[in-house]
């Protein structure tokens, strides 16, 4: 990239950007072959061919930033993430669901501090911003101010949620259950102490952490508190079958989850449903007529949970985006390797409908809006960010296309998601702010949280005592 000027250091000034293939992923889904876009602050304010953009922009641009021959695609948005589970990759591999939740999860949160959601949070961001993403919805952990201050100095856009049960079957009994007026009285404390606040780049959701863990009463206080709040919420539904099983035991309806959400009037377009592998037809139904998005996670997915109906969803309208889950479900926070698995898994899932795999379902442009402009939609932001137009927030990422993994190229939409990995990202810009320059964090010492997180991870398992048993011969 040749930069003009120091990149960060001339603000109510405009920004020229030329010489780059952009992706707009607008409504016409328009590729400038050579195309220039010009930012003003945080916002972008032209977009178009090259030649008219510096026509009409250089004399007036303080900063002019030739990009030859580099891709420019608005920035990716990860929907569902659990930024303070950061710190447990790696404690919960190859290990069933239950020790997965009782002997790793558990524990592990049960024993955070604020100092270790922070830590985890930076660590969690780092590998986000080197995978294009420059916005996520958290899906609800531990010490919301602890990630809210790290998100803030990253120079990320993000609803941060807190972890939501008031109801405790399975937990450590150290970990103090609140009822759902506590539940409830905690989020408004953090939505007016966070909600808005780094420039608008941070948002507070409410969470539910799932139906298992929950109330009726927590259900819908939730619900009326968002509608009051005007926000969003944020919960895992439908995945796994052990859950729709006991939902029709408990709560006497003749399905799982979101037949019971529908019935309870829960089903509303500002909740973000992660997963929801578990669901029929009819359900599929409820999701579309409710506007209800989903946060399609293809990698913890295929690890823990199931096939997820998602061509059936797409067809239905349902607005489904991506997410990576959390690194004990995933190991990996890239929303680049989630594109290319939300492909290939449901390409073959068709086998189970049609006999056969299907190599046209979701092709390459579907499972761009799914990381874009769905995301946009499903942290509901989609005014300001999921596409680059005028009048948007300048959140975009630069690409290098010409590097072993890339080349050769003849379809540039299908190269983004079947060749396309992180190291071919290097700029990352969010509001208006480079974050991450020739593949450099900007606004913390990487090196210095990658060290401070492998102590806090060591101290925080030591004193959860969680124990990972060694593998093969280890000598
Ligand atoms: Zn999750």
């Amino acid at each position: 990239m040749n930069v003009a000027t120091d990149l960060n250091n001339s603000r109510q000034q405009l920004m020229l950007v030329h010489n780059a293939l952009i992706v707009t992923m607008d409504d016409q889904l328009r590729v400038f072959r050579n195309g220039g876009i010009v930012i003003e602050n945080d916002r972008i304010v032209a977009i178009g061919q090259s030649s008219d953009i510096v026509a009409e922009f250089s004399s007036k641009s303080h900063q002019v930033i030739d990009l030859h021959g580099h891709f420019l695609l608005p920035g990716l948005i990860n929907t569902h993430v659990h930024t303070s589970q950061q710190l447990a990759r790696g404690i919960a591999d190859d290990v069933d669901l239950l020790t997965w939740l009782h002997h790793r999860i558990w524990p592990y949160e049960s024993n955070m501090t604020e100092e270790d959601s922070y830590i985890s949070t930076l660590l969690c961001g780092i590998e986000l911003v080197h995978s294009g993403v420059t916005c996520f919805a958290e899906a609800g952990g531990q010490h919301v101010s602890g990630m809210a201050k790290a998100v803030e100095l990253l120079g990320l856009r993000a609803c941060l949620t807190e972890s939501i049960m008031d109801s405790g079957d399975g937990l450590p009994s150290s970990w103090g259950v609140r009822t759902a007026d506590q539940c409830i009285q905690s989020q408004k404390e953090l939505y007016n102490k966070h909600h808005n606040t780094a420039d608008g780049r941070i948002r507070i959701w409410l969470g539910i952490r799932q139906i298992m863990n929950s109330t009726d009463r927590l259900l819908l206080e939730t619900r009326n508190a968002a509608k009051e709040l005007q926000t969003g919420i944020h919960m895992h539904v439908a995945e796994i079958p052990f859950e729709n099983e006991l939902v029709m035991q408990t709560r006497e309806v003749d399905h799982g989850t979101v037949t019971y959400l529908e019935k309870i009037k829960f089903l509303t377009s500002n909740l973000l449903a992660a997963h929801s592998v578990w669901v029929n037809e009819n359900e599929i139904g409820f999701l579309s007529d409710s506007g209800v998005k989903v946060s399609h996670c293809p990698a913890a997915a295929m690890r823990m949970l199931g096939f997820a109906p998602i061509k059936e969803m797409l067809d239905a309208n349902v607005c489904v985006s991506l997410g990576t889950d959390g690194a004990p479900s995933n190991n990996r926070m890239s929303i680049v390797d989630e594109m290319y698995l939300a492909s290939l898994i449901n390409k073959g899932r068709e086998v189970y409908s049609k006999g056969t795999t299907d190599p046209t379902a979701l092709p390459a442009e579907s499972i761009l809006k799914m990381a874009t402009v769905n995301g946009a939609k499903a942290v509901l932001w989609e005014n300001d960010i999921g596409s680059l137009e005028v009048g948007k927030k300048a959140d975009m990422i630069v690409i290098n296309p010409s590097t072993w993994s890339m080349v050769p190229m003849h379809d540039c939409i299908s190269s983004l998601v079947y060749s396309l990995r992180s190291e071919n990202i290097v700029s990352v810009m969010c509001n208006g702010r480079w974050i991450m320059e020739n593949q450099k964090i900007m606004n913390v010492n990487e090196a210095e949280i990658l060290s401070m997180a492998k102590h806090a991870s060591a101290e925080l398992l030591k004193r959860a005592s969680i124990q990972i048993p060694n593998r093969m011969n280890l000598i």
